[in-house]
């Protein structure tokens, strides 16, 4: 099992999917393959699968145990779901065992205390909901669900989010809606302290409500960073955005201003999508900045 420990806080993965992804060329609009050759380590096994050119993918829920408090960062894709996109044919009708994993890490889903959604993209809400008698319930009944408010807003404008990226729609019909009209959603805002130690940080550009989740425990610091950054190279490459990024300038500036941060003050990040250990730190090269995955005990 995947586990580690900032300060006091148990941190835990629970995987839904790892494997090939996007071809980074797709991913990324500004890919250069000569980024492999300079960085080797971006080349491993763990980060980028040759046999099918793709970057390793991963799709995971990080899992904190705070004193009493069971809080689950992000949700996955889920089970059950259509998703008829082309973009998405990853995400569509799957099957897979998500709560067997969270019982495997000790917790059944009337345990989650808090689920919260960094954004409300179809890889980070999934499994907020799951499939009962032909409707979608909370997966998790008795939490309460923190959305970000700047971004729940950019989904009811109909300019914002439905005119923009149509294909969102029935991912915040099924997802989002069912969990508000249970009340079981509250809503936050930039530095919202959700727990002891624990507050969400406006990290705009990938969307523009986009919301980090900063942890402090007995003197260590951690950063779940959402999709600031979705693959080590773009720590290498901070100017890189992904083609799913929703305010282009944004998401670079922000991308700069989590690594300077997390640079200097050693924080342990955990992004969303990167591959094993998907957590690190980063530390300057020269002018830029280089990965240092986090040495996790076998
Ligand atoms: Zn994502």
């Amino acid at each position: 099992m995947w586990r580690t420990r900032i300060g006091a806080v148990d941190v835990l993965r629970v995987e839904e999917m790892l494997g090939p992804g996007f071809d980074p060329a797709f991913l990324f609009p500004e890919y250069d393959p000569a980024v492999l050759e300079e960085h080797p380590a971006l080349a491993a096994p763990e980060f980028f699968d040759r046999a099918s050119g793709k970057l390793m993918s991963s799709m995971q829920s990080w899992l904190l145990r705070i004193g009493d408090a069971v809080l689950l960062i992000d949700t996955c894709c889920g089970n059950d779901k259509p998703r008829t996109n082309a973009a998405f044919r990853r995400f569509h009708m799957l099957n897979l065992p998500y709560l067997d994993r969270l019982a495997a890490c000790g917790v059944q889903p009337e345990q989650v205390t808090h689920v919260l959604n960094t954004h409300l993209h179809v890889d980070h809400v999934g499994w907020n909901t799951r499939l009962l008698d032909g409707r979608w319930v909370p997966s998790f009944p008795r939490a309460r669900y923190l959305i970000g408010r700047a971004e729940l807003a950019h989904w009811r404008d109909p300019d914002g989010g439905p005119r923009l990226h149509p294909e969102g729609i029935p991912v915040i019909a099924d997802s989002v809606d069912p969990v508000i009209e249970a009340r079981r959603a509250d809503l936050i805002d930039d530095k919202d302290v959700i727990l002891p130690g624990v507050s969400v940080h406006a990290v705009p550009g990938h969307t523009a409500g986009q919301l980090a989740v900063r942890v402090e425990s007995e003197g260590a610091v951690a950063l779940f960073t959402a999709d600031v950054f979705h693959q080590p190279m773009q720590i290498v490459r901070p100017g890189w955005n992904s083609r799913f990024c929703e305010v282009p300038a944004a998401a670079i500036a922000t991308r700069r201003r989590v690594l300077a941060e997390a640079a200097d003050s050693g924080a342990v990040l955990f992004p969303s999508h990167t591959g094993y250990p998907h957590a690190g730190r980063v530390a300057r090269d020269g002018a830029g900045f280089r990965f240092v995955p986090l040495p996790l005990a076998a």
